[in-house]
Formats: C-alpha cells, sequence, structure tokens
C-alpha cells in the first residue's frame, strides 16, 4: 500500500502547546508527518532554524511516524519534493482562516494534487502563539505554560 505523506509547515518560532497538540493530531491522519521548519532568509526569525528545529525533534523524539525536517523556498515545493499528498495547517480564529484560506488557494493553483488539510485549535490551546510566546520571553516571564518542556531557553 501507498505510504500516505503529509507536512505540516511553519516558523515554530519558538515552537508551542498549541503546534505539538494540533501535530499529533495530523499525525494520526498519514503514515508519516514531516514538520518543515521554514527556513528563508528574507524572513527574519527570532531563533535560528537549526535551534528550531533541535526543540521540534526533542518534542517529537516518541512519535514514530512524525519527522522534522528544515526546508527554504515555496512550501509547495517542498511538499512536491517530499511525495506529500496533505498540507496540514492549524486554525485558532477566523483571522487564522482568512489569512490559511489565501495561502491554500494559491497553493491549489500550484498544484491541485496537494490537498491543504485545517486542524482546529482546541479552545485550551487557541490563545497561544509563538509572537505571545516570544514578548513573554523578551520580557524575562515564564512560559513553561505555553511550550512544550522540550523547549530549554538558555
Ligand atoms: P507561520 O509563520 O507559517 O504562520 P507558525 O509557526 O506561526 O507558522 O504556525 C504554523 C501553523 O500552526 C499555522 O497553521 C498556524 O495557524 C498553526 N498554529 C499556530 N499556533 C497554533 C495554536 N495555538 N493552535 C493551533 N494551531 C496553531
Amino acid at each position: 500500500m501507498k505510504n500516505k505523506i503529509g507536512i505540516f509547515p511553519g516558523s515554530f518560532d519558538p515552537i508551542t502547546s498549541g503546534h505539538r497538540h494540533i501535530i499529533i493530531k495530523a499525525s494520526k491522519l498519514v503514515d508519516l508527518l514531516i514538520v518543515a521548519i521554514g527556513d528563508n532568509s528574507s524572513k527574519k526569525s527570532f531563533y535560528p532554524a537549526e535551534k528550531r528545529k533541535k526543540w521540534a525533534e526533542n518534542t517529537f523524539k516518541n512519535y514514530d511516524n512524525i519527522l522534522v525536517k528544515k526546508y527554504s523556498g515555496l512550501t509547495i515545493n517542498f511538499a512536491e519534493k517530499e511525495n506529500a499528498e496533505f498540507i496540514f495547517r492549524g486554525l485558532r480564529s477566523t483571522l487564522d482562516f482568512e489569512y490559511e484560506k489565501q495561502i491554500a488557494e494559491t497553493n491549489s493553483v500550484m498544484n491541485k494534487e496537494i490537498e491543504t488539510i485545517f486542524i482546529l485549535s482546541d479552545r485550551k490551546y487557541g490563545m497561544i502563539s509563538s509572537s505571545i510566546v516570544r514578548e513573554i520571553i523578551k520580557n524575562n516571564g515564564d512560559i513553561s505554560e505555553f511550550v512544550p518542556k522540550e523547549v530549554k531557553i538558555s
């Protein structure tokens, strides 16, 4: 039987408990889920890609069908390269939906064989975002409620 492969792309700057929760849900729908860490030089990140990747790898070390890879360039091209049939994204709100819809429609023009699948965030995680976590870090606050325990800020 053909392996079903999906990617879950994002910046993960840093990975949050919201990401973790939704990635585990996505991993149950495919044989292999690749967490794709965007490493585009034009998009300035707070943490280097290598660090973002390590945190994600440590977060999913006990999940056999979740792999973490870095990528640059267009997400759709990365999905093609990995023979993925699905792109998973998370939705927290209508704001996310409007933004995600535009990206998903653009991707489907570029490759209509690759389907974008949205997974709704649990209410518990709906308020967590990497940008809020970064703000807490910048102000020396406690992020332990918002990120997986594997995210260690030094
Ligand atoms: P990007 O910079 O590409 O938007 P992010 O790392 O911020 O990447 O997010 C990656 C994906 O995870 C997006 O689909 C986003 O909507 C989703 N996401 C982010 N935070 C949460 C959360 N708390 N619950 C569910 N999905 C989330």
